[in-house]
């Protein structure tokens, strides 16, 4: 069975309230599906999941259940994160329903709405809305590893949509790499140095920058170590200019930008 994750995602931004709270600026987010009554729900040991009836859904919940379940292992193993929590996870029938119940047509998106940093990390939601029909099925870890990932902080959206497609691995039924790969024959890859800009991300093409960073990650996870990306996410944030991420990049990696992006891309094996 081809299965088909594709996961759109929140270009949310964010503000600070105070030093301990950070929110999801999300202006658009809508709770009327807070009024829904009739949703159909299954519970599994990591998530409550909500359906319409007689939904496409509710016909492969089972197998819905499954991949989130393996999903969200597979998440907390590999970054070797804890959860207390149980995800609540939306399905939409349409892009329209979704839009009206939850204002944003967007395959997938992951809300937490606000997060404490304290000892503890906690967010006022944790929720996952996404649409699941016969064209559209956006499940998978993509929207979870943001939610799960949350106690390392937000990151720049380089390395928070990179490090859930990471875990997604493919995008639109092919691996990351490949995308990378073609787009780089094609001389359509974006700077690093311009993805690193948060801000730069409102005028891209969502069908590069999504493998793009994904690839980017993978190949600094897997030539430097996850110990590494990790202190690389949690230095970078939305709230430093861009000189500030660059230099924490540059401490971590002991290089500058220009050269991991080289050596990204001979290790994508093309000629360039
Ligand atoms: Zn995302």
């Amino acid at each position: 069975m081809v299965f088909f994750v594709f996961c759109l995602n929140l270009l949310y931004h964010l503000t600070m309230k105070q030093d301990s709270t950070i929110r999801q600026n999300i202006p658009w987010f809508e709770t009327d599906y807070q009024k829904k009554k009739d949703w159909q729900k299954r519970k599994s040991s990591h998530y409550v999941f909500h359906y319409f009836k007689n939904s496409l859904a509710e016909k492969d919940i089972k197998r819905i259940i499954a991949v989130q379940e393996r999903s969200y292992k597979k998440i907390l193993r590999i970054l070797k994160l804890k959860n207390e929590r149980k995800i609540n996870y939306y399905l939409y029938p349409s892009k329209k329903t979704k839009q009206i119940l939850m204002g944003d047509d967007g395959y997938g998106n992951a809300i937490w709405l606000e997060i404490k940093k304290r000892k503890v990390w906690v967010s006022k939601k944790f929720e996952v809305h996404s649409i699941y029909n016969n064209k559209i099925q956006c499940i998978g870890p993509h929207e979870d590893t943001h939610l799960l990932s949350l106690p390392w902080g937000v990151s720049i959206f380089l390395f928070s949509e990179g490090l859930a497609e990471f875990m997604d691995k493919k995008w639109c039924g092919k691996d990351i790499d490949i995308w990378a790969r073609k787009y780089l024959k094609e001389n359509k890859l974006y700077s690093i140095k311009f993805l690193l800009e948060n801000k730069n991300w409102d005028k891209v093409n969502n069908m590069i920058v999504y493998p793009q960073s994904g690839s980017f990650v993978r190949y600094l996870i897997n030539t430097y170590g996850m110990g590494k990306f990790k202190k690389a996410y949690k230095g970078t944030s939305r709230q430093k200019i861009l000189k500030e991420n660059i230099k924490i990049m540059e401490i971590i990696y002991l290089k500058p930008i220009e050269e991991m992006e080289k050596n990204w891309k001979k290790h994508l094996g093309v000629e360039y």
